[in-house]
């Protein structure tokens, strides 16, 4: 037998590593941004074409490369940053492990530029598929420039299988979220085709923060502080009424690093216990630095999880230091004395009744029914044969009792009711069917209807609006503005109406009929966590996802009481819809028991 083991070509070795290094352009973005911070940068340029696909380019002000290492950093495991295996417990850059250029360029094409210092002339160089193109001298501005182009070229697979747009966007801005936040004194910009996506100065923790959220954060952010030998925390957390459905802002960063750790998250959220609702989650931009030698940062290859020498003690200092700082808040105005001027309320503004976000209250039993007889006409089904009918056919009108409540008097009455449903404990519509029983789960039949309503609603282009007669004004983020006009045709369509778009604020000026006028803020903000969090893959699936979101915002909850005539509401429409079986998360939304099972009980 001949000898059939043979070492691999670089070129292969780096695409297989790739596979590990490079999932998506956002991980371009990062191990781009890493490299310019560990080369000393203090600006840093991000710009981004057709969401990484056609282009990622990072140009940065650092160090530079001479021109030998400018070619060997495409080698693979070529890296200035380390030398021995004892150096990886010491760790205080980013990068380590010298493989993110030689995976890059062996599944893009590349061009580097950089110049040090010291130098007249700058180096590039081009290289294409692991393959140096070309390599010259040129004059160039101190610092590095890479440009990565048609990502995955080589390997269709891999390009066939990156996700929309929009999806690759967002993880992009994830990235540039994350690395811009943990580094407040290093001046970031990021252009997306032809916008201006972010230009951050640099500045201080809270600046930062409100130049990536927005200005409204300002006001909620409460300063966390503690030193221990262990630890050193440091950082923000959004005050309790702030809390999110979605566990959107939700930052650890550990010496500087961007990581992510249930038990560390589970002891903020333990702080908050007993001041936010179940959930809701707690939004917070947590720094901790801890001795470099006690982490393990080595185990996940894209970084971001992490392993503590001592996580318990970690959780006590983190729960109790919030706990704290929180308390401390909620007793006096906080003395922080990092807070920017420049951000708080002008003094001519802050006695006059406020003008700013209106207060959002939510009723949990807000039920769209009972708010005027016009809305529960509103349904755009006029479908002839239904699902229910079939379930249906056949059964007499039963002796039910209209409400679950008291019902013993009557439960044994000869009274005939012409009711056909009720309700019990204010979580199920029960009805005799053909076959036997059937219970509706009043929520999540509701969500299926609404989801299908708004579905039908975007096709059809003739949602019902109710015009405001003041126009709310919200304030949004930058990022999140984006998305809203992104998908403000959708929103229309669904019987939102906007008035003007400015840098920083959103005009509602109409709301579909079937919410209130007081849940608008709270229902485009959680649309908003929805697409950002479930990434839809394509755009017919952000419609998906904002019908979810909007049905699950709105759906009678459990709890809430049902009249006659709302649960044969319910009911009726439920089963003219299209799969009126599970709700749009694809729970079940009743379950019908046979009659032969009830009888088997009293076969005895
Ligand atoms: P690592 O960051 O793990 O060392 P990389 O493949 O990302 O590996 O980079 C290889 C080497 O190239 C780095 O160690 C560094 O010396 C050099 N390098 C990469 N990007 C830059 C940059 N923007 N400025 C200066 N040097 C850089
Ligand atoms: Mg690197």
């Amino acid at each position: 037998m001949p000898d059939i083991i043979q070492l691999l070509p670089d070129h292969v070795a780096n695409q297989i590593a790739a596979g590990e290094v490079v999932q998506r352009p956002a991980s371009v973005v990062k191990e781009l941004l890493e490299n310019a911070i560990d080369a000393g940068a203090d600006t840093i340029k991000l710009i981004v074409i057709d969401a990484g696909k056609t282009l990622v380019q990072v140009i940065d002000n650092g160090k530079g490369m001479s021109v030998t290492d400018a070619r060997l950093s495409f080698e693979r495991h070529a890296t200035s940053k380390i030398q021995k295996a004892e150096d990886l417990f010491n760790l205080h850059t980013k990068g380590f492990r010298g493989e993110a250029l030689a995976s890059i360029a062996a599944i893009a094409h590349v061009d580097l530029k950089t110049k040090q210092e010291k130098n007249q002339l700058g180096t590039f160089i081009k290289i294409q598929g692991s393959q140096i193109v070309s390599q010259e001298n040129i004059a160039a501005n101190i610092g590095t420039s890479v440009a990565v182009k048609n990502l995955f070229y080589n390997i269709p697979a891999r390009r066939n299988f990156l996700k929309s747009s929009t999806v690759e966007t967002r993880h992009i801005i994830n990235e540039f979220q994350r690395v811009s936040l943990a580094h407040p004194s290093i001046a970031f910009s990021f252009h997306h085709n032809d916008s201006e996506v972010y230009n951050l100065t640099a500045g201080n923790l809270r600046q930062r923060i409100v130049a990536i959220l927005g200005k409204k954060t300002n006001e909620k952010l409460v300063p966390i502080t503690e030193n221990t030998d262990v630890v050193k925390i440091s950082g923000f957390v959004a005050k309790p009424e702030f809390a999110k459905k979605k566990r959107g802002e939700q930052f650890f960063f550990v010496n500087n690093r961007f990581i992510k750790n249930a038990y560390l998250n589970h002891a903020v959220s333990s702080a908050f216990d007993g001041l936010i609702s179940n959930g809701f989650h707690p939004s917070y931009f947590l720094f901790l630095e801890v001795p470099a030698n006690s982490i393990d940062i080595n185990i996940h290859p894209t970084k971001t999880e992490i392993k503590f020498d001592d996580e318990k003690t970690l959780y006590a200092i983190l729960r109790s230091t919030i706990k704290h700082s929180l308390g401390q808040y909620n007793v006096a105005p906080v003395l922080d004395f990092n807070r920017d001027a420049s951000l708080d309320t002008p003094y001519n503004f802050k006695h006059k009744s406020s003008p700013s976000t209106p207060k959002v209250t939510v009723d949990p039993s807000f039920n769209p029914f009972k708010k005027e007889e016009q809305k529960s006409i509103n349904f755009p089904f006029k479908r002839e044969t239904s699902n229910w009918e079939s379930l249906y056919t056949g059964i007499n009108v039963e002796n039910i009792e209209v409400e679950s409540e008291a019902v013993n008097s009557s439960l044994f009455s000869e009274e005939k009711s012409a009711a056909k449903t009720y309700q019990v404990h204010k979580k199920y519509i029960v009805s005799s069917i053909k076959s036997g029983v059937v219970y509706i789960h009043q929520n999540l039949a509701h969500q299926r209807i609404l989801y299908e309503e708004f579905l039908e609603n975007c096709t059809v282009r003739d949602a019902a609006s109710q015009q405001l007669l003041f126009p709310q004004e919200i304030s949004f983020s930058k990022t999140d503005l984006n998305l809203i006009v992104e998908i403000k045709e959708d929103l229309e369509n669904i019987g939102f109406l906007f008035g003007t778009f400015s840098n920083e604020n959103i005009v509602v000026t109409g709301i579909p009929v079937s919410i209130t006028e007081s849940q608008t803020t709270i229902i485009i903000e959680q649309l908003l966590d929805d697409i950002k969090n479930d990434i839809p893959d394509t755009s017919f699936s952000q419609l998906d996802i904002m019908a979810k979101s909007l049905a699950k915002s709105l759906a009678i909850k459990t709890g809430t009481k049902l009249d006659a005539k709302e649960q044969e509401e319910i009911v009726n429409k439920l089963f003219l819809c299209k799969q009126p079986d599970v709700s749009p998360f694809g729970k079940k939304t009743f379950v019908t028991i046979a009659l032969e099972e009830i009888d088997k009980n009293f076969n005895n």
